[in-house]
């Protein structure tokens, strides 16, 4: 986790991305501790730097600080911005919620959707993804309480969805998401990815192979990672405030 390129912060630092290599350092940070206090090694959890909102020129210094993964809610805005960067090789995350009519752009563009949660889109991104590109990695989007209102199945249906991907060639089924209500204290932020805990549980007794946790943003990193995160999907702590839209 903490190794990578070392560039020094005036490198990268101009007008259009301002501290972005101490918030980077920083949020590294945060992550390290919040691993090395619940005795989980740091390169266990792994950073996604949410980047939607933000141009690609914030992306490309972040890139050359050594971050490899970014994550994009929205394609419009990201397929120029992955036009733009075709030279760097990194690794992009669908985040944003999926209709039907934008399965094809992701399953040709993107390694990873983290927030699937219809088997009909599931049909979709396996029939779409092209011959040549290895299986499409894929996170089961969980709803873990109905306020939050931002998609996700309830957890009595993961697994039977689960069960499905995992049967699609071109998808690989990787594990659960979450994007739970704002919670105030820790211990209520913690409890809440501990549901998602649980939902991998039973798929793991189920007998599927799931290695991925993604949960926890900026304001609830350390009790995502306490509870097993393994990407931490990370977007105002890395760039700042995003602009309104
Ligand atoms: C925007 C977003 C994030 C990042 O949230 P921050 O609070 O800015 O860190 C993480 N995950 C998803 C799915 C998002 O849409």
């Amino acid at each position: 986790m903490l190794t990578g390129p070392q560039i020094s912060a005036d490198t990268v630092t101009d007008s259009a991305t301002p501290n972005l290599a101490n918030n980077w350092t920083q949020t590294r940070q945060r992550i390290a501790s919040a691993a090395s206090q619940s005795g989980r090694l740091c390169d266990s959890v792994k950073l996604l730097a949410i980047s939607k909102g933000h141009p690609a020129s914030a992306i490309r210094a972040l890139a050359a600080l050594g971050q490899h993964d970014f994550g994009e809610n929205y394609l419009q805005e990201a397929l120029p911005k992955l036009q733009e960067l075709q030279d760097l090789q990194l690794t992009w995350h669908y985040t944003g919620q999926l209709q039907g009519n934008k399965t094809r752009a992701v399953a040709e563009h993107f390694d990873w959707v983290h927030t699937l949660d219809r088997e009909r889109i599931a049909l979709r991104l396996n029939e779409q993804r092209p011959h040549y590109a290895p299986p499409l990695n894929i996170c089961v989007q969980v709803s873990l309480a109905p306020e939050a209102g931002k998609g996700g199945v309830p957890p009595e249906e993961v697994s039977s969805l689960a069960q499905k991907v995992a049967a699609l060639p071109k998808l690989k089924l990787r594990g659960l998401m979450c994007i739970p209500p704002p919670r105030d204290t820790f211990d209520e932020q913690r409890s809440l990815f501990e549901q998602l805990v649980a939902c991998q549980r039973q798929l793991l007794d189920a007998g599927l192979a799931v290695d991925t946790l993604s949960m926890g943003m900026s304001a609830d990193l350390e009790a995502a990672v306490a509870a097993g995160a393994t990407w931490v999907r990370i977007g105002t702590a890395l760039f700042g405030e995003r602009p309104k839209k």
